[in-house]
């Protein structure tokens, strides 16, 4: 697996620690990142994209649209391409 993750995390970190150096304690969260569980019970961490589905139904007073929040895991590494093992 490839280090993308963390060395963009490494460089957000650097570089908000190079704005704002009267700071303390700079930190940083990935979004898009998140931890999946593989059919042999390994984990490992997977950029996603989320997705919402919505559709409409009707209700006794009009129109009611449903929605799902759900997340799409890539299967490549969006920073360099390489091919993510489930
Ligand atoms: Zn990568």
């Amino acid at each position: 697996m490839c280090e993308c993750s963390q060395k963009i995390y490494d460089r957000i970190i650097k570089h908000v620690q190079e704005k704002h150096p009267e700071g303390t304690n700079h930190g940083a969260t990935l979004d898009g990142y998140g931890l999946t569980v593989n059919n042999k019970g390994e984990t490992r961490t997977m950029a996603y994209m989320p997705a919402t589905m919505q559709w409409d139904v009707k209700t006794k007073s009009g129109v009611k649209t449903k929605k799902i929040k759900t997340h799409l895991f890539h299967s490549h590494c969006c920073f360099c391409g390489e091919k993510i093992e489930a």
